[in-house]
């Protein structure tokens, strides 16, 4: 059964006008329902909800790696922007770059090493008061807030934002709007056509409001892609990697090894076939 009471989502993120379909991934807030013209999935949580669960993670520590990770989150930093230089044809000193949702900074401190001109704007507080007291250039506050001049930017990162709006394509045309002509908008969101939503369904830890604050919009490929056309961008490439088969203390330990094994070799596969489930959409404003 469909709850409608005060449902944070009552329509496609994506802008469709089409009924919602009920799925069999039952989230603890109801069952996902799914766009019957586009696929997308969305949770069916409450207004009050979302808002409480989006303040759980609004802490000063933000986004930044555990200790332990922060070579391995560098490189993967290192390949968004290395991508982004890429397609824009221009090196990072002639890159300016706004990092959208920057949260404490961890990606934009990255970017700045790498010589890139970037900027962020954030809403939490005190992960953008973080951001600050590290030196970065950072505003807090909405993206429409902040008014930046139109044609301002060559690149725009958006990671883990996405999946939180009701209306993404409003955020995207701000976006195309301060991107200059031939511009890079990269989107980072989970992807509901993986592997690993494939083999946990409703257990993939990335659907949870609880573990991921906010999380209730899922992505896949052509979903994004759709939404991406909608706001006046074409797709200039889309990367897609991890398989997980099961979440760690959600099986035995050594199913869990074997299950790790096996998805390590199959991550090959599955970015090959947009198969993994964190996504990485370019999108090029047209
Ligand atoms: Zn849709």
């Amino acid at each position: 059964m469909i709850n409608t009471e005060s449902r944070y989502l009552s329509t496609c993120p994506v802008g469709c006008n089409a009924p919602l379909e009920t799925t069999t991934y039952v989230l603890p807030e109801g069952a996902l329902l799914r766009c019957s013209a586009c696929g997308q999935l969305i949770s069916q949580c409450s207004a009050a909800r979302y808002w409480q669960s989006m303040q759980e993670f609004d802490d000063p520590k933000g986004t930044l790696p555990e200790a332990g990770l922060e070579q391995r989150r560098f490189r993967r930093s290192k390949s968004f922007l290395d991508q982004i230089a890429k397609l824009l044809g221009q090196s990072p000193e002639q890159i300016r770059l706004l990092d959208v949702g920057c949260s404490s900074g961890a990606f934009l401190n990255t970017a700045v090493k790498l010589g890139f001109q970037a900027e962020g704007v954030e809403p939490a507080p005190k992960a953008a008061a973080t951001a600050q007291a590290a030196g970065l250039n950072v505003r807090q506050g909405l993206l429409q807030e902040a008014s930046y001049a139109e044609g301002q930017f060559d690149a725009i990162t958006l990671f883990e934002v996405i999946e939180h709006l009701q209306q993404p394509a409003e955020l995207l045309q701000e976006c195309r709007r301060i991107l200059r002509p031939g511009g890079i908008l990269l989107i980072g969101t989970g992807n509901a056509a993986s592997w690993s939503m494939a083999a946990m369904g409703a257990r993939w830890e990335y659907l949870s409001i609880a573990k991921h604050g906010g999380h209730v919009s899922f992505f896949s490929p052509e979903s994004i892609a759709l939404l991406g056309q909608r706001a006046g961008f074409g797709v200039a490439a889309i990367r897609t990697r991890g398989v997980r088969f099961c979440e760690k203390g959600d099986c035995a330990t050594l199913i869990h090894r074997i299950a790790k094994l096996a998805a390590e070799f199959l991550n090959i596969f599955a970015a090959l076939l947009n198969k993994g489930h964190d996504m990485a959409v370019y999108l090029k404003k047209t």
